[in-house]
């Protein structure tokens, strides 16, 4: 197979695959961090030498996603799930609306923040046609004078990407884009917050990257649990406490990686062509593999797709495995497989999971 340190060919949804070049300078750095006499592990987060990888990792994440000087980029904790609540927390006014799209699993938890004082209001739920589906943002009737209003950008469960940037006039758009962000060109200008677990394009799971507007801090509510408040945690430049120095230094090493590598706009050319390939294997299979999204939704990033003979999905899934191709099996509330293939799979992972799918289908059609 000839992967670099007998590495498989890793698909899955998250945690999911970092670029290898990335862990060699995390390798050549782990035990002293450039001259520091220490890893990044053991450094004190309020030091010379963490602050510098810190302002690092802002900056590249900034240069590589064309983040306007008007936005915040924070690295917070608690993954994208306290995003559900933070953000009402936040922007929920008493007695006010927030409008949700519903595309998928993600997208269902994100309506169940928790108790508070104002509405979540479901303007689109894709539930009828088994979340296979995203609407075109025209379509969805809002809210007049809502607080925000709130969709899944790609769908990790299901597969279903909007694959179109909002262009909503008049409203305030918040994005999880934990499943896809980096993974194409994407105008920040936009949204007005955006948010993502770093676990599967950025980095090791610990940092959740939140691009806010900096008009936005304004609406925060006074007496907010601290740590729960977007406008301390960007105050205190999201070291109110802590942060998941790890991740962010892993994920500056990525950052960095991808820019020089092309930035998004080759980072989109690559995760194209990789998707094709799947899904040429699962459209020439003669009904053997059924996709999940709809064609114009379909996700690059993850690929959902059932055997026709769902009996078969354990033995596909383990002779896979033992070929070298891991982490197949589909989410537990749907079934059947996905194949994720972030930013940094290889691309020869996808010719050998759609040669191994049509050798399957010949072998048990
Ligand atoms: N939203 C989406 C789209 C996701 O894919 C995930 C994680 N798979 C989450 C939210 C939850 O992320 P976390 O585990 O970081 O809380």
């Amino acid at each position: 197979m000839g992967q670099p340190y007998d590495r498989v060919f890793n698909f899955s949804a998250g945690p999911g695959v970092m670029p290898v070049e990335v862990l060699e300078q995390a390798r050549e750095e782990i035990l002293n961090w450039q001259g520091a006499g220490m890893s990044v592990m053991e450094m004190s987060h309020r030091g010379k030498a963490f602050m510098k990888i810190a302002e690092e990792a802002e900056a590249a994440f900034r240069q590589l996603a064309g983040v306007p000087d008007s936005y915040k980029v924070l690295f917070l904790q608690g993954g994208a799930s306290l995003q559900f609540s933070m953000v009402p927390m936040n922007f929920l006014t008493a007695g006010g609306t927030a409008d949700y799209a519903v595309t998928g699993e993600w997208g269902k938890k994100a309506v169940k923040p928790g108790k508070l004082g104002g509405k979540i209001n479901v303007v689109y739920d894709a539930k009828e046609t088994n979340y296979d589906r995203a609407p075109a943002y025209g379509d969805l009737h809002l809210t007049p004078g809502a607080d925000y209003f709130h969709f899944t950008l790609n769908e990790t469960i299901q597969g279903v990407d909007y694959m179109a940037e909002p262009d909503i006039k008049g409203a305030t758009v918040v994005c999880d884009m934990s499943s896809n962000i980096l993974s194409r060109p994407f105008d920040v200008s936009k949204y007005d917050l955006i948010y993502a677990g770093a676990q599967k394009n950025c980095g090791p799971a610990g940092a959740t990257i939140v691009i806010i507007k900096g008009s936005m801090l304004e609406r925060v509510p006074e007496g907010l649990p601290p740590m729960l408040d977007f406008k301390v945690q960007a105050e205190n430049g999201w070291m109110l406490n802590t942060p998941p120095c790890w991740s962010v230094y892993m994920c500056g090493l990525v950052f960095k990686h991808w820019t020089k590598n092309g930035g998004l706009v080759e980072a989109a050319k690559r995760n194209e062509a990789k998707a094709k390939v799947m899904y040429d294997a699962i459209d020439g299979s003669g009904g053997f593999y059924e996709g999940h999204a709809v064609k114009p939704n379909r996700s690059r990033m993850n690929i959902p797709f059932r055997l026709s003979k769902e009996d078969l999905t354990d033995s596909f899934v383990a002779e896979a495995a033992k070929n070298g191709m891991v982490e197949l099996k589909g989410h537990r509330s749907v079934g059947g497989c996905r194949a994720s293939l972030y930013n940094a799979f290889p691309p020869e992972g996808a010719t050998a999971l759609a040669q191994f799918m049509s050798d399957f289908a010949r072998r048990n059609g």
